[in-house]
């Protein structure tokens, strides 16, 4: 998508600050840190949010899910804890138009979140 800023951090058009690769996902720190550690999570894959995953994105979840496990215990969060949080649309406060977890830790988190 040539016009999603997630997809330019992809191809490095944007530089960001990566802690993770591999072929299916980048992992990189948010621009504005909401606690000690935030990780953006992001497939290569241009997916606008949850509401356009289906069947064949299954296993890309799950391998989010791990690679934020293994981005935890290296951000050494693991212990104490943290939180993997996606944000859907214009009420979830999504404002990035391509699907991104957020893996937050380093502080204690509120639940319920504002
Ligand atoms: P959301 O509000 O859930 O859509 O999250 C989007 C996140 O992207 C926000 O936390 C922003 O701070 C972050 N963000 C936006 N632009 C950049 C960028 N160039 N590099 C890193 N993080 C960014
Ligand atoms: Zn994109």
């Amino acid at each position: 998508m040539s016009d999603c800023i997630f997809c330019k951090i992809i191809s490095k058009e944007i530089p960001s600050s990566v802690v993770y690769e591999d072929d299916r996902i980048l992992a990189f720190k948010d621009i504005s840190l909401a606690a000690p550690v935030h990780v953006l999570i992001i497939p290569k894959q241009h997916i606008s949010s949850v509401m356009d995953l289906n069947l064949e994105h299954v296993d890309l979840i799950g391998h989010i899910f791990l690679v934020g496990k293994k981005i935890a215990r290296d951000l050494g969060v693991d212990s104490k804890g943290f939180r993997i949080v996606n944000n859907c649309g214009e009420d979830g406060g999504q404002t990035v138009g391509h699907i991104h977890f957020h893996l937050l830790g380093g502080r204690g988190l509120q639940w319920p979140p504002g």
